[in-house]
């Protein structure tokens, strides 16, 4: 049973509306679109898993995507975990591309595509992190000794992985999608006792989902940009031109003459990921060049945008 889906990372969105509002030739724009295709390249691996996650035996399993979860004084997070009451699994998507080489005796992992010989750190290490602090994590909401084993999953099926002789034990922790199926069923024979039953479970994931903190990216942090380099104004669906023009209840371009209803809504979500992840009637003002508070008023309720507060104090938020 599905209990968290994968959504569009947040990353991505922020990156996208970097890319639709810094100039043209702002310094950092080749280094956020590089970013961006290697994040929607991740995204896309992880959601080809989950045509491989449907094939496994649905009964009394439990299907997490995207935790990150504060444990003690860090967060930790799981790209896939599997609840049974037997067993959990973490299952960590990787979208390598070319030849994988685990050199279990220098401890390297060396990414060969093309000519280009590369180093990355340890997926395994990686993930062996993320099974102690979930460990961690279970202990102290008093489940113990619930055995954690995890899977390094490779989306792609053209990448080669290769390991030093001897070092085989490896390839039970790093498999293709496709035999993702095959290991579960193992785990599942290892771990026939019942550790938790499926009450217990239910209500362990509600605590999981509970404990979830999104990775909220901040700008400055990620790229040191500073919130003046980001071009204000509703942006024209049609041409990219910045800002539109409210007029007659529309939104016209001038330079391309298109005229839209809803261009504005973009604008918004832009603003609360790039600005201030809360939006007041006087910060929408400013962000879509308008003179009117009643107009922003009412561009804001109808955009379907949650929200709290009432009257001035009203402030409202992304709707992911
Ligand atoms: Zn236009």
């Amino acid at each position: 049973m599905l209990i968290k889906q994968r959504k569009l990372p947040l990353i991505i969105k922020v990156d996208e509306a970097l890319l639709r509002r810094l100039p043209i030739n702002h310094r950092k724009r080749s280094l956020i679109e590089e970013d961006l295709a290697i994040r929607n390249a991740c995204y896309k691996g992880e959601q080809n898993l989950d045509y491989y996650l449907d094939r496994l035996p649905q009964q009394n399993l439990y299907i997490l995507n995207d935790l990150r979860i504060k444990n003690d004084k860090y967060f930790f997070q799981i790209d896939t975990l599997l609840l049974t009451p037997n067993f959990g699994l973490i299952i960590e998507a990787k979208n390598f591309s070319g030849t994988l080489f685990f050199d279990t005796i220098s401890k390297q992992f060396i990414r060969t595509y093309g000519n280009k010989e590369e180093g990355f750190s340890d997926p395994i290490i990686q993930v062996q992190e993320q099974q102690e602090q979930l460990v961690d994590w279970l202990f102290a909401h008093q489940i113990m000794d619930f055995p954690i084993e995890y899977i390094i999953g490779i989306s792609n099926p053209e990448t080669i992985i290769k390991a030093h002789p001897g070092s085989q034990s490896i390839f039970q922790f790093i498999l293709h999608y496709p035999h993702i199926k095959n290991r579960f069923l193992e785990l599942q024979a290892k771990y026939s006792k019942y550790d938790i039953n499926p009450q217990q479970l239910r209500k362990l994931c509600d605590q999981l989902v509970r404990a979830h903190s999104p990775y909220i990216p901040n700008i400055q942090s990620l790229y040191n940009i500073n919130q003046s380099d980001i071009s204000q104004g509703v942006q024209c669906p049609e041409c990219k031109h910045l800002p539109m023009l409210r007029v007659s209840h529309t939104w016209r371009c001038p330079h391309c003459k298109h005229q839209s209803k809803s261009a504005h809504l973009q604008a918004m979500e832009d603003y609360l990921l790039l600005f201030n992840p809360q939006l007041t009637n006087q910060a929408c003002r400013e962000f879509l060049c308008l003179k009117s508070r009643n107009i922003a008023y009412k561009l804001l309720k109808a955009s379907g945008l949650p929200f709290s507060g009432s009257n001035k104090g009203r402030v409202y938020y992304r709707g992911d």
